[in-house]
């Protein structure tokens, strides 16, 4: 017998919910350190103009993300877009990622050897905003935080992160970094006002 209210409570607490004026606004949040943004900015610039992609671990406490480490993967786009290269023109490597299936599962072996869980996958949009495509949405998983960092001429800037709803549509998450020297976190994402 599936206990559906203690199903529903935990997809309940994975969110948080921001105060605004007397609006109650559902709003998911994932805490990253310094480095953690450094090293998302450094892989997507060192890959420019083609998309990087890589792995968070952490861990969920009270409905907040928190970002232990980052890993970045090589985007296996790249081969298996040379096989499709014929009948799907219109897909270019710099606007597509992939994970290779054998790569999340050592990535993920290795978390769970450590107590952790893969909590986001991100990618870059060279020469695009850092919002999710069309193609993104389609691939997402639910639970992940598809965190997306934009580099514009080579220079990683805008990043946000975005989750699933029930209705695999993309919703807005809060990325909150500590300021370096600091014990505060700070908002870095635009997505959310
Ligand atoms: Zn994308």
């Amino acid at each position: 017998m599936v206990d559906d209210y203690s199903h529903y409570k935990a997809r309940f607490d994975s969110y948080n919910y921001q105060k605004l004026g007397n609006l109650k606004i559902l709003t998911a949040v994932i805490k990253l350190l310094p480095e953690h943004l450094q090293t998302i900015q450094s892989h997507a610039e060192s890959t420019y103009p083609e998309e990087c992609c890589g792995l968070i671990l952490g861990y969920v406490t009270e409905g907040v993300k928190t970002a232990v480490e980052v890993i970045p993967t090589a985007n296996a786009w790249s081969s298996e877009a040379d096989n499709f290269a014929e009948n799907n023109t219109t897909h270019s490597t710099n606007r597509r990622y992939a994970i290779a299936p054998l790569v999340m599962l050592q990535v993920q072996k290795s978390a769970r050897d450590r107590s952790l869980n893969i909590i986001s996958i991100y990618h870059s949009h060279p020469n695009y905003p850092a919002v999710p495509s069309e193609c993104d949405r389609s691939y997402a998983w639910t639970g992940y935080s598809y965190i997306i960092v934009s580099v514009q001429n080579g220079v990683a800037g805008e990043i946000n992160s975005w989750t699933l709803d029930d209705n695999h549509q993309f919703q807005a998450e809060t990325i909150l970094a500590l300021e370096s020297g600091n014990s505060d976190y700070i908002k870095v994402s635009t997505n959310l006002n």
